[in-house]
């Protein structure tokens, strides 16, 4: 029932006409597939662009991050409202590496998250825990904080279509991947933390596995009931690797 998804973040990487040759490609190696949600995150400066390449096409485009302030003086920042202009349907939010070195927090991660549904983007939350978290046992303490504060007050409908990313931090970039037991068992806990505030809308949201998913260890990770797909950075950057995670064998 739940549709899965499978979303590049390209991060801080590739101009406007890099960002168009890839999606050109992909755009024809992933044509036929129907039963998988794509998605491409480019950086702000791409997406119109982006948007424009893969229109009418199975191909979504979200951005990385936004403000969630409709206007003003705020230097530098873009709005909901703005990045849904570009012709982009998602949004990352809360991506470890912005709460690691650009202070995100929960606070900012439930406003950012709000403010994206109020300008009629998709969320994708992302939540995991640190390498010393990990060890010190904090895992599932960690990741309800995040999911309760981070993703509080919204709508059961916005509860519903709420993407939720886990992306343990320790295995983002580092070749380093979380087994699919591993995972699997933060995702069942996500869900059950999500069920209990609201209900039957955790059944709908998709989750989200990230952190050095390729095209050989997709499988196994996709086989497991609470991943419904990945978000996925190195791997995402050509078009041939991202089509083959697309296409991952079922
Ligand atoms: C990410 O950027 O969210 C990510 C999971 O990166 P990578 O796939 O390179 O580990």
């Amino acid at each position: 029932m739940r549709k899965p998804l499978m979303a590049g973040n390209w991060k801080m990487n590739k101009t406007i006409g890099e960002a168009v040759t890839v999606l050109k490609a992909l755009k024809s190696s992933v044509a036929d597939v129907t039963d998988v949600e794509i998605l491409i995150c480019p950086v702000f400066t791409a997406l119109s662009a982006a948007a424009a390449e893969v229109k009418g096409s199975n191909i979504n485009i979200g951005a990385q991050n936004l403000f969630w302030e409709p206007k003003g003086a705020f230097t530098g920042e873009i709005s909901p409202a703005m990045v849904k202009d570009t012709g982009s349907a998602y949004v990352i939010i809360g991506h470890s590496e912005r709460r690691q070195y650009f202070g995100e927090t929960d606070e900012t991660v439930n406003k950012k998250t709000k403010a994206a549904f109020g300008a009629g983007l998709i969320p994708v939350v992302c939540v995991g825990e640190t390498l010393k978290e990990r060890e010190d046992n904090i895992t599932f303490k960690v990741i309800e904080k995040q999911v309760r504060d981070g993703l509080k007050e919204l709508t059961a409908e916005q509860a519903a279509a709420a993407v939720i990313a886990y992306e343990p931090v320790w295995a983002i970039g580092t070749g380093k991947t979380a087994s699919p037991d591993q995972a699997q068992e933060v995702h069942a806990f996500i869900r059950k933390i999500y069920s209990e505030i609201y209900k039957d809308a955790a059944q709908k949201t998709r989750i989200l596995y990230g952190g050095s998913v390729n095209p050989k260890n997709v499988s196994e990770l996709m086989k497991q009931p609470d991943i419904d797909g990945g978000l996925v950075g190195g791997a995402s950057l050509e078009a041939d690797s991202f089509a083959q995670l697309v296409k991952y064998s079922k």
